[in-house]
């Protein structure tokens, strides 16, 4: 039985438009279920809040200012948990949401309270759901991503792997969206400073995180010796290929 933290980005979850694709959410929550099925535990760190909630605020783009980004999301967070409440139900799993700050993993009370409710719920079975909490929360929503936040929770809970899901197959040795020749990694042991020069800006205008903070959440959770993949949310058995080490994309190897 190995626990896993599974981390989906907001561009994997969105459809060209910048909403919220029902179709995505439930192909990845059909795949959670394969991996509770057979027997693991799970955490999901999902974004999305703001690209859920935005249209029902009355904005026909995805808003910039920040209030009205953490109006959306304060919204869009009941329209994804109850997304995923009904998706998870109809397998017979309860999801359970959690709303975290930077500051709770500063406070050690906190973040052990953090924990053994965590720790309360994946003995019963429950697939809890994690996400900044961006309506309060004003660092995150501008740089915008929950990369940092998974290797954090990984690190909370004492994971045995965290994948993160992205729009890209993993990690190149340049950004292959300028870089025709660039080559995927397929295993990487350490953060050198030729990766992070490598993982560079973000490509994608919805997710905000880009490589570079994937990056930042390796070294995190390298940092705990939890194993970390990086790879294709878009791939069909992504997620069971990925804990089974036969999926395409990066694996980091903690030393
Ligand atoms: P998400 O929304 O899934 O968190 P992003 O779209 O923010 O992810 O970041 C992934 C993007 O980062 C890729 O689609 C790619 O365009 C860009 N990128 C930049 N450098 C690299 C690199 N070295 N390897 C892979 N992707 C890279």
């Amino acid at each position: 039985k190995k626990r896993i933290v599974v981390k989906i980005g907001s561009s994997s979850l969105t459809s060209r438009n910048g909403e919220v694709s029902i179709q995505k959410l439930v192909r990845l929550v059909d795949e959670i279920a394969l991996i509770k099925d057979a027997g693991h535990e799970l955490i999901l760190v999902s974004s999305g809040a703001v690209a859920a909630g935005y249209r029902k605020l009355g904005f026909i783009d995805r808003p910039s200012v920040l209030a009205e980004k953490q109006a959306a999301a304060s919204i869009g967070q009941c329209l994804l948990m109850e997304a995923y409440s009904e998706r998870f139900g109809s397998h017979g799993y309860i999801a359970s949401q959690i709303l975290i700050t930077r500051s709770d993993f500063l406070d050690e009370k906190r973040y052990m309270n953090a924990r053994n409710t965590i720790q309360v719920l994946l003995e019963r079975g429950v697939v809890p759901i994690v996400n900044e909490n961006d309506t309060i929360t004003i660092k995150q929503l501008k740089f915008g991503d929950n990369d940092t936040l998974s290797a954090k929770v990984a690190g909370l809970v004492e994971a045995d792997q965290l994948i993160i899901l992205s729009d890209i197959d993993g990690l190149y040795d340049d950004n292959p969206s300028t870089n025709p020749d660039a080559k995927l990694l397929e295993v990487v042991h350490e953060i050198t400073a030729d990766i992070e020069a490598a993982a560079g800006g973000s490509a994608s205008d919805v997710g905000t995180g880009g490589m570079s903070s994937k990056i930042e959440a390796v070294k995190i959770s390298l940092a705990a010796g939890i194993e970390t993949f990086i790879g294709d949310a878009n791939k069909p058995n992504i997620l069971v290929d990925a804990v089974n080490h036969t999926a395409k994309g990066t694996y980091f190897k903690p030393n």
